[in-house]
């Protein structure tokens, strides 16, 4: 339980890539001694973290269980914190999704949509009038440079994250009066087994029409292909985590 005057922070999607190194790295923050809340769908994925969190698990750093595409689970996770504070919500949880539209099913791309869009908004549905109430409190999400410009073949996780991206900017503005910031990092390729996934699928399916010279302009706007994408210099979880640590400070 949080002591008073720590700052409780809530993160989503931490039994493995950047959630579970934002997790980390702010447990173990000694000069701001923030009260980490992480959270995954499933405990039985908890070893990595609890490892990672060393020292810090159980004092800095407690589990709660959350999916974030489940009503009942968020509120459930949000009613069992003391006073339902939550002063940082870090949404990071996310899928994506590769391939040409006609091959994926309206289930998959639902699902996709379910955990990157609604999944933020069921999030800060939640939290948003206990913060708005307190008069403070930081909403970040982390997005994708794929929330900024379509990258062909991930039609759908892109879509995803511009709806997020769209959501958030708007609440933005409305959650200023409240002293409530709103924060969106949007990272580039990051090594996580999300990318590991994204690199296998994209490598072992040919897709129709993925000549580079025929595909990647549209309007004279240059669609990256996936494979140029993760081809760039891809940044690790930590850096990620360091950004957003720098952010909600
Ligand atoms: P990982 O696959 O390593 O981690 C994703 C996390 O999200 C896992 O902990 C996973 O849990 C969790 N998750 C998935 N669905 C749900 C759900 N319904 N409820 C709760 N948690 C869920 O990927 P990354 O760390 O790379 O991804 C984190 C975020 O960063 C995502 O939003 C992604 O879109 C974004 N991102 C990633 C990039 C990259 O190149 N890696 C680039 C740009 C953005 P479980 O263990 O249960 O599957």
């Amino acid at each position: 339980m949080a002591s008073e005057g720590q700052k409780v922070v809530l993160i989503t999607g931490c039994s493995s890539g950047i959630g579970l190194r934002i997790a980390v790295m702010l447990a173990k923050d000694e000069k701001k001694r923030y009260h980490v809340i992480a959270t995954m769908r499933d405990l039985k994925r908890k070893d990595k973290l609890v490892q990672a969190a060393g020292d810090t698990y159980g004092k800095m750093l407690t589990l709660q269980t959350l999916d974030v595409c489940s009503d009942e689970s968020v509120k459930q996770c949000i009613s069992s914190i003391k006073d339902r504070r939550v002063d940082v919500l870090i949404n990071n949880a996310g899928i994506g999704l590769v391939g040409p539209v006609e091959s994926i099913s309206m289930d998959e791309m639902k699902k996709v949509f379910e955990t990157n869009f609604f999944g933020v908004v069921r999030m800060i549905k939640e939290v948003m009038p206990d913060m708005k109430k307190r008069r403070g409190g930081h909403i970040l999400v982390i997005s994708s440079v794929m929330g900024l410009q379509g990258v062909v073949f991930n039609d759908v996780y892109s879509a995803s994250k511009f709806a997020m991206e769209g959501f958030c900017e708007s609440l933005a503005v409305q959650l200023l009066k409240f002293n409530v910031t709103m924060s969106m990092i949007e990272p580039g390729p990051v090594h996580t087994e999300f990318e590991a996934k994204m690199v296998e699928d994209v490598s072992k399916k040919e897709y129709p029409g993925a000549d580079p010279d025929t595909v990647h302009y549209f309007k004279n706007v240059y669609l990256p292909s996936s494979i140029d994408i993760f081809e760039a210099l891809g940044q690790t979880p930590d850096h990620i985590a360091g950004c957003t640590k720098k952010v909600i400070e």
